[in-house]
């Protein structure tokens, strides 16, 4: 049709022209011929026709500018997406069809409305941000946000902004997301639940893919390997454990990549921290339905249950080595009470036998005497080493002379070394002054006894030396024998409890094994160390050390009383007995017999008190603690309210350590336990006697 227009107005202009081309000029002595008339006036039709023709152009483009802009709105209307354009204040100031849906209302009602009112209070910051930026940045910006909820309209929305050249308006897209929103809902709802799950499950879980890196881990694994999860997913976690370990999980993960069969496999697994940890783990294959391979894997810590398994192993090896020690020790025990039980009922028994002459009477008496010794030993030892056991053992520390200790020592043991023919020597290091040190006095007692009783039991010839020296903050206390030695192997062994018991030749040396054990309690509760060095064949050396404590000397009871009591001569004393055994009381009367110028006797408490009050003249009490009326202590106590010089020495049953701390806080100056020795009551009245 437009064809046809132009087809006749082109014939129009032709017919035109033609009229023009007749025209003659109206002066022949015109300047312009006639060819030159006809050229301009051809060059005028032509402009026109071209004139023309723009005119007709410009109306066609119209026409089609018209229908574009028809279809446009068309098209903006039907668009399923939202078209607004909205001012610099979020003012609605156009928008399509679809928008005015998505927002539940009539065009014509939107139109000046503020945009935001229509966005959820919860996203609506986001929106006011979006706007912020479209407008400064004139790039294109994105934002998601909830609609107010309405009916049918969309719940989630993204919108898409620009500005406009001017800056003053933009125009914003809207799309309805609510249904991806729903699945995306969905999925990460069910990825909650799975991950709750997988949480809740005690074990730790883990899923790798085919280059071994973590999909999935749950908490139990990230505390496992005490890593945050953020730094397991997307690795392989290889970097926190050792290679040994790394190339081990590698193999195993590979096996069952490849053969497709589970493998179950107990490993070491060395967490963030370093911590090595024993577990089982379980991994099989999953194939998803892309064909993708996964492994997948449940661990079972089981670090506890083997360190439990290793304890309980310990636990019954220890329990069975001391059940064997302890039947070995109560054989030895039996043994070791047996023997010299025989010897003491056996020669006894010789003893009544008539005509007996008065050596062998001796003898007897003799093997008598040592049994006994054998056998109280053997109950000290075991009433230490129970109260040690126990934790009953306490300390006592105070000040103690330890040259009068050693000095004590070598007064006691040298007649038993002398009469072995060896030789017993001392050495102190330090002058008198220096030597008192703070420490457990009948402890140290104990440890120097005990060692010096085995160099003179370990030893059948040559010399047996004692003393200390001074090692920096310690004493070091020594007791050197030549005497069987100790093999190399066994040097750790001999501290240990009921040891004795063990070795094979228990036949040949008496003793319960129980002296070094105590030796070494004694020694570690007092703050030193015992040790040995020993060459079998050659001898031994056992050391231990002390702190060496010292404080300023104060001048104690005993001391004030051993230089208050000076007597010529030990056979002038005038001694109390106060002990209600008649056989124990004719055993003390006759050791003191020698030195004691005047013996008077005590039956309780009472009179034992009664007969130092009477007789202020008395130099020594020997006072037993269990007595009728009145025990030792509490006489003792008595006694020292009116006599503060008079030696007073506790004898006790029992032996226990303990006993010389209540004597003295009683107010005896010593005690001395049960079976009273010769040597020792004489080495006790020389120590408080001398001149
Ligand atoms: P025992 O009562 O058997 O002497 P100990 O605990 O005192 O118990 O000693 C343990 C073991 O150490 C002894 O049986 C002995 O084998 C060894 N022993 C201790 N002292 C010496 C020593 N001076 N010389 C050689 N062996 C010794």
């Amino acid at each position: 049709m437009k064809s046809a227009t132009m087809d006749s107005e082109s014939q129009n202009l032709r017919q035109k022209a033609e009229a023009l081309q007749k025209m003659k000029p109206s002066h022949a002595d015109s300047s312009l011929s006639a060819i030159e008339t006809a050229k301009l006036i051809h060059e005028l039709e032509v402009h026109q026709i071209e004139l023309e023709l723009q005119n007709k152009e410009l109306i066609l483009a119209r026409s089609s500018v018209q229908e574009l802009a028809e279809r446009y709105t068309e098209l903006y209307d039907l668009a399923p997406s939202g078209y607004f354009t909205l001012s610099m204040e979020g003012e609605i100031l156009n928008l399509n069809l679809c928008g005015a849906q998505f927002l539940g209302k009539e065009r014509s009602q939107l139109t000046g409305s503020r945009f935001d009112l229509f966005i959820s209070v919860d996203t609506r910051p986001i929106f006011n941000l979006f706007l912020d930026k479209v407008f400064q940045t004139k790039s294109k910006e994105t934002c998601e946000v909830k609609l107010i909820s309405n009916g049918d309209c969309p719940t989630h929305v993204l919108l898409t902004g620009i500005s406009t050249e001017n800056l003053e308006q933009c125009n914003v897209t809207m799309v309805d997301i609510s249904e991806r929103k729903r699945a995306e809902e969905a999925e990460q709802e069910s990825k909650d639940f799975l991950d709750k799950i997988i949480n809740s499950v005690a074990s730790p879980i883990f899923v790798k893919d085919v280059q071994h890196r973590f999909c999935l881990v749950n908490d139990p694994l990230c505390s496992l390997l005490n890593l945050p999860v953020e730094k397991l997913i997307g690795t392989t976690g290889y970097e926190y454990i050792p290679e040994e370990q790394m190339k081990v999980f590698i193999a195993k993960d590979q096996e069952v990549f490849i053969t497709g069969k589970e493998n179950i496999n107990e490993e070491k697994l060395t967490d963030g921290t370093g911590k090595i940890q024993n577990i089982v783990t379980q991994k099989a294959l999953y194939t998803d339905p892309k064909g993708n391979k996964f492994l997948v894997g449940v661990i079972n810590d089981i670090t506890e249950i083997r360190k439990k398994e290793i304890e309980l192993i310990t636990a019954k090896e220890h329990a069975e080595e001391c059940d064997r020690l302890k039947s070995a020790f109560l054989c030895n025990m039996s043994h070791e009470i047996r023997t010299p039980m025989n010897g003491i009922l056996g020669f006894a028994e010789l003893l009544k036998e008539p005509g007996l002459n008065g050596e062998d009477q001796q003898e007897y008496i003799r093997i008598i005497e040592k049994s006994g010794n054998r056998m109280l030993n053997i109950i000290n030892d075991i009433v230490d080493i129970s109260k040690i056991e126990a934790g009953l053992m306490n300390l006592n520390v105070t000040e103690s002379n330890i040259n009068e200790q050693i000095e004590y020592i070598y007064t006691f043991f040298k007649p038993e070394v002398e009469t072995k023919g060896m030789k017993l020597s001392f050495r102190n290091a330090l002058p008198a002054k220096e030597a008192i040190i703070k420490t457990d006095r009948e402890k140290l007692y104990a440890i120097l006894t005990n060692l010096v009783k085995n160099a003179i039991k370990y030893c059948k010839e040559g010399a047996i030396e004692l003393g200390y020296e001074r090692k920096g903050k310690d004493i070091e206390f020594f007791v050197k024998d030549t005497g069987i030695g100790i093999p190399k192997e066994r040097q750790g062994a001999i501290f240990e409890r009921f040891i004795q018991a063990d070795i094979v030749d228990v036949q040949a040396r008496q003793g319960a094994g129980l002296g070094l054990a105590i030796s070494q309690s004694f020694v570690e509760m007092l703050g030193g160390e015992i040790w040995v060095e020993s060459e079998e064949g050659i001898g031994s050396t056992f050391y231990f050390t002390l702190p060496y404590n010292t404080e300023p000397v104060k001048e104690t009871l005993d001391q004030q009383l051993a230089t208050s009591v000076k007597i010529d001569n030990v056979s002038k004393l005038k001694i109390l007995i106060a002990e209600d055994d008649d056989v124990s009381e004719m055993l003390i009367a006759i050791n003191i017999k020698e030195f004691g110028k005047e013996i008077l006797k005590a039956r309780t408490g009472v009179e034992a008190v009664e007969a130092c009050r009477n007789n202020p003249d008395i130099n020594l009490v020997l006072m037993d603690i269990r007595m009728p009326e009145m025990g030792g202590y509490e006489a003792t106590r008595q006694i020292r309210e009116f006599d503060k010089n008079v030696v007073i020495i506790a004898q006790t049953a029992y032996g226990l350590i303990g006993d010389r701390e209540k004597a003295i806080e009683a107010g005896c100056n010593d005690y001395i336990a049960k079976p009273i020795g010769k040597a020792e009551l004489l080495a006790l009245i020389q120590k408080y006697f001398k001149k």
